[in-house]
């Protein structure tokens, strides 16, 4: 098939080169010219493994880049809108950029004659696809929802650093559709993965992803106030999750306590469904409770940290870990964030180190020293703070050695006190 995939961000540019895998002909539009650049020149525009190498096989056969609406929607019968859904100030979704992208696509439908599917995968508040996007699209392209246009929503659960595995090897494929013409078509784009497709209405669809997101959150949030618990308690929170972990009923994912989410996707989506929630006069209490629980997690380890090092001011601190997750270089929302705030309101002389995220770490905090290796960041340090799960860190220990005061807080339970020598440890909830 040809699909058209707007926005060529974690998603687009993967579902783009996964699309491609699959045999389909795709074209990526996005008003970023030096991405559009970046693909047509076989370079993915976000780190992912396996992107580049699906990327370099089919850019130029299979796969292009284009700025330009009207040549993708005219050589192509279906357009998945993959733009970002950020948080507006009031918590809420921010539906701009998905409305520029679905006047964008109504105005070059309007100029083709064929039937055009729309597809949207950015994450939308049930009502937005049928509300916003659907209105927009018959106004631009003069047809009707149903007739000469086809729409669907087919959300993406792809975790960030697995993302080609994910979207290759779903556990899920969940399409909303307007009409059986659109499902049809958005399902057959899947046929060869080996995966049922779960077909639903478009709410349906749009609330499934709110759902396996705030679900996901609700569990990291509790396990964190198990393990904030089992730190005053004198108890190993692992051991007590492990257990509970091995209940069917529960499933042992996302039960490790640290310093909390982040990510483009898990604070946001909770947000605003705590806004929609709101504006149907109903107060999600549960839901502002994980919220409350992950801001307040990462400031937990800069309590510790002055807990051991009551004065931090012009102090030299290690922070390992700017990603807001391993294998990936995205810093959106990531729990360093806060921590560096708050190390830096308290005068600290921040050296911060991560495999892939420094450069767009050094757009929030320009200010900071940025070490090129672990190394580099612990030599001559007063204390370090461990933020990301990077599997480079786990093997740290000699390193240590050229620490000022060898005192380590871990975030994310990485190292094992007993095999770190003369070390000062803390772990945030154990
Ligand atoms: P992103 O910010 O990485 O990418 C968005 C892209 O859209 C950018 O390249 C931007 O230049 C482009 N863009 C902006 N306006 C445009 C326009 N008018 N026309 C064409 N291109 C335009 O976003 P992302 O992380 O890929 O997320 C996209 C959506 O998918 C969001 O709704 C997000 O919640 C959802 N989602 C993200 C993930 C994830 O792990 N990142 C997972 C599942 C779902």
């Amino acid at each position: 098939m040809r699909v058209s995939i707007v926005g060529s961000g974690y998603v687009g540019s993967v579902t783009a080169a996964c699309f491609a895998e699959l045999g389909h002909e795709v074209i990526c539009i996005d008003i970023d010219e030096e991405k559009v650049r970046q693909i047509n020149d076989g370079y993915p525009p976000v780190w992912e493994a396996g992107l580049e190498e699906l990327m370099n096989k089919h850019v130029g056969k299979r796969l292009i880049a284009t700025s330009d609406y009207d040549y993708a929607v005219q050589n192509t019968d279906v357009s998945f809108i993959c733009v970002g859904t950020p948080s507006s100030d009031n918590g809420e979704i921010d539906l701009s950029i998905v409305a520029a992208a679905s006047k964008s696509l109504g105005e070059s439908i309007g100029s083709k004659n064929a039937y055009h599917t729309v597809v949207v995968k950015s994450t939308v508040v049930p009502g937005t696809t049928e509300g916003v996007v659907r209105s927009i699209l018959e106004d631009y392209s003069g047809r009707k929802a149903g007739d000469t246009l086809g729409l669907a929503m087919n959300p993406e659960f792809l975790r960030e650093g697995r993302a080609v595995h994910d979207f290759l090897n779903p556990d899920k494929i969940v399409v909303g559709s307007l009409d059986r013409r659109s499902d049809s078509i958005v399902s057959d784009l899947y046929r060869d993965i080996d995966c049922e497709v779960t077909s639903v209405n478009i709410r349906t669809a749009e609330m499934i992803k709110y759902v396996n997101n705030a679900f996901l959150a609700t569990k990291i949030s509790f396990a964190n106030e198990v393990g904030n618990i089992c730190k005053r308690l004198g108890i190993d929170t692992y051991e007590v999750m492990d257990a509970v972990g091995r209940d069917f009923r529960i499933n042992p994912a996302f039960l490790n306590s640290g310093a909390g989410f982040g990510g483009s996707c898990f604070p946001k989506d909770v947000r605003a469904l705590i806004g929609s929630a709101k504006d149907l006069d109903y107060y999600p209490s549960l839901l502002e409770s994980v919220i409350e629980v992950n801001e307040l997690q990462p400031l937990q380890l800069v309590e510790i940290l002055e807990d051991k090092l009551p004065d931090i001011k012009d102090k030299k601190i290690a922070v390992l870990g700017l990603a807001f997750k391993n294998d990936t270089d995205d810093i959106r929302e990531s729990r360093s964030i806060p921590v560096i705030r708050k190390l830096l309101e308290k005068g600290a002389d921040i050296h911060a180190y991560d495999p892939l995220a420094t450069d767009n770490m050094k757009k929030v905090f320009p200010d900071i020293t940025y070490a090129s290796s672990a190394q580099e960041a612990l030599e001559g340090a007063q204390a370090c703070l461990l933020m990301t799960e990077w599997d480079e860190f786990r093997k740290l220990n000699t390193e240590f050695d050229s620490m000022d005061r060898k005192l380590l807080v871990d975030g994310r339970y990485l190292l094992d006190p007993e095999e770190l020598e003369d070390v000062e440890y803390e772990g945030l909830c154990w």
